[in-house]
């Protein structure tokens, strides 16, 4: 079977010089092995994703010369995939629904700072601090009877006593050098969401999914995601899905030595293109030579 390649962006603005690097790692790695590339639109942020930023994309992959397989898989249209997949979790007794706002949390968090640090996951955000998941079982059946918004969160602590051990395999490098059979910390992400209150999903939960149903066997992607994948690990190996290959990348930074953001402009394929730079100096510039 050849390997399967996928390059996912968010279509919620235009590509930089850091998707640019990405697609490109990924694109000549499946031309190098004789594999597959398949585009993937990661859509499920409704507020934030806009047609006109998918559309972008496609423009500026084409311009950059990558070839990708259609259809494209659209996140937003297949939010049933990813239901099932809760619904397999919530079988297995680890899903809660959790019903604070943002502001309650951010309070919450104030609150037990006053005792000490309260932890946070490899990203900086502070990791649930909320008792949704001791919560009564009538006072939970009232307040989604009375129609309070509500996310779904992971039991991590029950997760991770029904699978524990769990790797993977490192073929790029992570933030701190590491590379080969890395061993995946979960817990350190605390109580993820699996479906936010305004979308039935989120990022770890359909990423997983898509990848599996998607067969991808080699995921190219910036260090950026590397502790991400320890979440990932867990959750395929609870929906039963298949192990792929890592190969996190470096990330491309600003002069400023920061990672580039979508709005960062001098750094954006479009005004790149437009100043009369080329495909060809845009793999230059970030070392694709
Ligand atoms: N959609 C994610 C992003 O734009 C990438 C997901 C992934 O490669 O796992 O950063």
């Amino acid at each position: 079977m050849p390997p399967v390649f996928r390059f996912a962006p968010s279509p919620n603005g235009h590509l930089h010089l850091g998707h640019a690097y990405s697609a490109l790692l990924n694109f000549d790695r499946a031309r190098e092995t004789g594999g597959r590339l398949l585009l993937r639109i990661e859509d499920i942020d409704m507020a934030r994703c806009r047609p006109e930023y998918e559309t972008a994309i496609y423009e500026d992959l084409a311009w950059l010369g990558i070839a990708w397989e259609t259809p494209v898989r659209r996140q937003s249209e297949h939010l049933a995939d990813y239901r099932a997949a809760l619904e397999k979790l919530s079988a297995l007794g680890l899903v809660y629904p959790a019903f604070e706002s943002r502001a309650e949390i951010a309070k919450l968090v104030a609150a037990r700072e006053g005792d000490g640090p309260w932890p946070r996951d490899p990203d900086g955000a502070p990791l649930y601090p909320g008792d949704a998941n001791s919560l009564p079982a009538g006072e939970r059946a009232r307040l989604i009877a009375s129609g309070v918004p509500y996310a779904l969160r992971l039991d991590m602590a029950a997760a991770c006593r029904q699978v524990s051990g769990l790797t993977w395999n490192e073929q790029g490098e992570g933030p701190d050098g590491e590379r080969g059979l890395v061993a995946a910390r979960p817990e350190a992400w605390g109580d993820v969401i699996l479906a936010r209150k305004e979308t039935p999903t989120s990022y770890h939960l359909s990423v997983v999914v898509d990848d599996a149903l998607q067969e991808v066997s080699d995921i190219v992607r910036g260090q950026d995601l590397f502790h991400a994948t320890s979440v990932h690990r867990l959750l395929q190996a609870l929906l039963g899905l298949t192990e792929p290959i890592y190969r996190h990348h470096g990330l491309i930074r600003g002069t400023d030595g920061r990672k580039l953001s979508k709005s960062n402009r001098s750094t954006g394929l479009r005004e790149l293109r437009a100043a009369g730079m080329s495909p060809v100096g845009i793999r230059a510039t970030v070392g694709l030579g």
